[in-house]
């Protein structure tokens, strides 16, 4: 009943085997959390397999960074037409190995396309040389140019598997550099797809190479390999991979976890608010970096705000089908679901109500919960400062503006937030005070991930470095200056 219709019957097999894997024979199998279900087996790679991998990468640089940028973008866009009409298969790869909704799907597949056609249009202008004033102007003749930094390691979760796989390797490609992928554990069937669908675009085999595998092994080893580490992922984890390319010194750039605040003023447009926390709090089932879990509704308006925000919750659709009317889709793994369980259960267990939700749901799926809203939440409860990662958030009221900023700044987080008022002004005036690396302002956090000009990333304990945007592609060179001294 879950078999997806349109994934061929040998496909996932045939991408699992196109992982080379000549020292190591283990494999690692992927389940579909739908059912918990075994669905395939993908090699594990041994950290020799990674440096085979990247060598490869490395030579295959040596061409691919020789042909022209129009050239490479020419590739890039081929990429982009072929995910648009591919889509049905990425898709149901998609589900299949993550869980979840249809829907969450697409807007991967809106993400990508939409950064292959920006860098593919935009490389250009951000990588051209570019003179610059030299000491003595007139006798002086001066140039800043970017060269790739050689191969990139791109490191991603199991939570957006096609986009964060492939849309930061974009830019790193038209570039000049190489590539090599670890993909969680969980989802590497979306990734190997996509890497087939950049052949296919015409990519040189080895310019962008793929390494299934365990996190700390082939994780480690990639970072040991490669010129530049890109990873996605929890602030833990990457703490360890900033540590370990600091000792290689090689540049890191880390998106990791947010504990997003939300912040509802008393002149919000309410019914545009409780839309906006319904996508902002439950989209991919809360599995996602810029998701809200901190909803601060301001003293005017919260007794409208609360029940219509309860009543859109309990209304929302679950369901392990890859239809797209399916609104929330299941947690990835078994791993997710005991934290979002556990961060539930010590807040009800410690005085916390659950307004909405607070239920496994087994009858559906065995990692499906119900989106939750919990009110009453206190700074004992695990749920109050650490990431969920789930249909969770707690609903908090608050009284002036000053007292909204400060408790939208308490946290070691800083990836997103959103400020919802009708009073423009008043919106950007707080949004500037709130220490996130993007802030929507009556948006959850659509405009700021389709804009793919500007702009994304963490401050605090939430990354270094920024993708989308000229940084996002700059990031990936090393600058070269030369100067001439003319007599
Ligand atoms: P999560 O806990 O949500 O699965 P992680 O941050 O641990 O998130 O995982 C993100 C990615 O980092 C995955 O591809 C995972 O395999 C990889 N990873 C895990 N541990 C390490 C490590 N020590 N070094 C490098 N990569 C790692």
């Amino acid at each position: 009943a879950f078999q997806a219709s349109h994934i061929p019957p040998d496909t996932l097999g045939d991408l699992g085997r196109s992982v080379s894997a000549e020292e190591s024979d283990d494999s690692m199998s992927v389940e579909a959390p739908f059912t918990g279900e075994r669905i395939g087996d993908v090699p594990a790679c041994s950290p020799r397999d990674v440096t085979a991998a990247v060598s490869r990468a490395r030579t295959a640089r040596t061409e691919w960074s020789s042909w022209s940028i129009e050239r490479r973008a020419d590739v890039l866009s081929r990429f982009h037409d072929l995910v648009l009409d591919r889509q049905a298969e990425l898709l149901d790869v998609m589900v299949l190995e993550s869980g979840k909704a249809r829907r969450d799907g697409y807007e991967e597949i809106l993400d990508v396309a939409t950064n292959a056609r920006y860098y593919a249009a935009r490389a250009e202008e951000f990588l051209r040389p570019r003179r610059r004033d030299g000491a003595i102007p007139l006798a002086t003749k001066t140039m800043e140019y970017r060269t790739p930094v050689g191969v990139v390691g791109v490191i991603t979760p199991w939570n957006y598997p096609l986009t964060l796989a492939v849309s930061d390797a974009i830019p790193a490609l038209l570039a000049g550099n190489t590539v090599v992928l670890k993909p969680a554990e969980e989802t590497p069937f979306t990734a190997l797809l996509a890497a087939k669908l950049l052949r296919e675009a015409g990519l040189p085999e080895d310019a962008f190479r793929v390494v299934t595998g365990w996190g700390d092994e082939v994780g480690l080893a990639l970072i040991d390999a490669v010129d530049f580490v890109n990873f996605t992922g929890s602030t833990e984890t990457g703490r360890t991979v900033a540590e370990r390319a600091g000792k290689n010194l090689v540049k890191c750039s880390l998106e990791l976890g947010g504990k997003n605040p939300m912040l509802v003023l008393d002149d919000a447009d309410v019914s545009a608010a409780v839309e906006g926390a319904i996508r902002g709090c439950f989209t991919n089932a809360g599995q996602l970096c810029l998701s809200f879990e901190r909803l601060y509704v301001q003293d005017g308006v919260y007794d409208r705000f609360l029940p219509r925000f309860v009543e859109r919750t309990r209304e929302l659709s679950m369901d392990p089908s890859f239809d797209y009317d399916v609104e929330v889709g299941s947690l990835v793994s078994e791993r997710q679901f005991e934290k979002v369980r556990n961060h539930v259960d010590d807040a009800v267990s410690k005085g916390a109500t659950a307004v909405v939700g607070g239920n496994a749901r087994p009858d559906v799926g065995p990692y499906f919960f119900e989106p939750t809203i919990l009110t009453g939440v206190t700074e004992e409860m695990t749920v109050a400062r650490e990431e969920t990662f789930g249909p969770v958030v707690a609903v908090t009221r608050f009284s002036d503006d000053e007292d909204g900023i400060a408790l939208a700044n308490d946290s070691d987080r800083g990836l997103n937030a959103s400020v919802w008022t009708t009073d423009s002004d008043r919106g950007w005036e707080i949004a500037r005070q709130i220490d996130c690396g993007t802030v929507g302002i009556n948006d959850p956090y659509h405009a700021i991930w389709a804009s793919v000009d500007s702009p994304m990333g963490g401050m605090k304990d939430s990354g270094i470095g920024r993708r989308h945007g000229r940084e996002g592609i700059r990031k990936y060179t090393e600058s070269q200056t030369v100067a001439e001294q003319r007599f």
